[in-house]
C-alpha cells in the first residue's frame, strides 16, 4: 500500500479517535471502577459476632485471629470478651470467612484495601468486652492506646 493510500485510511480513524471517550481505565485521574461483585476489604459486624472462630478455622490464609480474655478449657469466663484480628496483608480475599459464619457478622466489600509500607498499619483489630465493641485504630494506634489489641 502507498503512503498515501495509508494516509486516507488512517486519518479519519485518528479524527474520530479525538473525540471518542478513551476506553482504557483512567486511573489514577479518577478512580478506578470495580464491579460491586468484586471482592475486596472484609467487614466485620462486632454486633452480630459471637466469637465462634468458625472464620479463623476455615481462613486459608491465616488471615485471622481470635484471642479471648481467657481461653482456659475449665472456664466459661472471658469466653464472650474476645478479639478478632484481620490481617489485610495476609487475605487472598477469597470469601470463605463470608461463606462460614453462620451470623452474617463477616462479608467482603467492593471496596480497595489500601497500601502501606509498613503491614503492621494494616492490621484491624476488632474486639467485644465488658466495655463494648467495636473496632480499634489499626497497628500500631490501637497497641498505643492499649485497647482492643496486643502487642504481636
Ligand atoms: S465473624 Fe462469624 S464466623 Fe467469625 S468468629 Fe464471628 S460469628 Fe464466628
Ligand atoms: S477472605 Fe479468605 S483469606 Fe481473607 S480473611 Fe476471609 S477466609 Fe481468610
Amino acid at each position: 500500500m502507498s503512503r498515501l493510500h495509508s494516509l486516507v485510511y488512517l486519518l479519519p480513524q485518528l479524527w474520530r479517535t479525538l473525540f471518542t471517550r478513551p476506553i482504557t481505565v483512567r486511573y489514577p485521574f479518577a478512580p478506578p471502577e470495580v464491579p460491586p461483585y468484586s471482592r475486596g476489604r472484609v467487614v466485620i459486624n462486632m454486633d452480630l459476632c459471637r466469637g465462634c472462630g468458625l472464620c479463623v478455622r476455615d481462613c486459608p490464609a491465616f488471615a485471622l485471629e481470635l484471642e479471648r480474655e481467657d481461653d482456659s478449657p475449665n472456664s466459661s469466663k472471658g469466653r464472650d470478651k474476645f478479639r478478632l484480628i484481620h490481617y489485610p496483608d495476609r487475605c487472598a480475599y477469597c470469601g470463605q470467612c463470608q461463606d462460614v459464619c453462620r451470623y452474617e457478622a463477616i462479608w467482603l466489600t467492593s471496596e480497595y484495601v489500601p497500601a502501606a509500607a509498613d503491614r503492621d498499619v494494616l492490621r484491624e483489630v476488632h474486639y467485644k468486652s465488658d466495655k463494648g465493641q467495636g473496632t480499634g485504630d489499626k497497628g500500631q494506634g490501637a497497641r498505643d492506646k492499649g485497647q482492643g489489641t496486643r502487642d504481636k
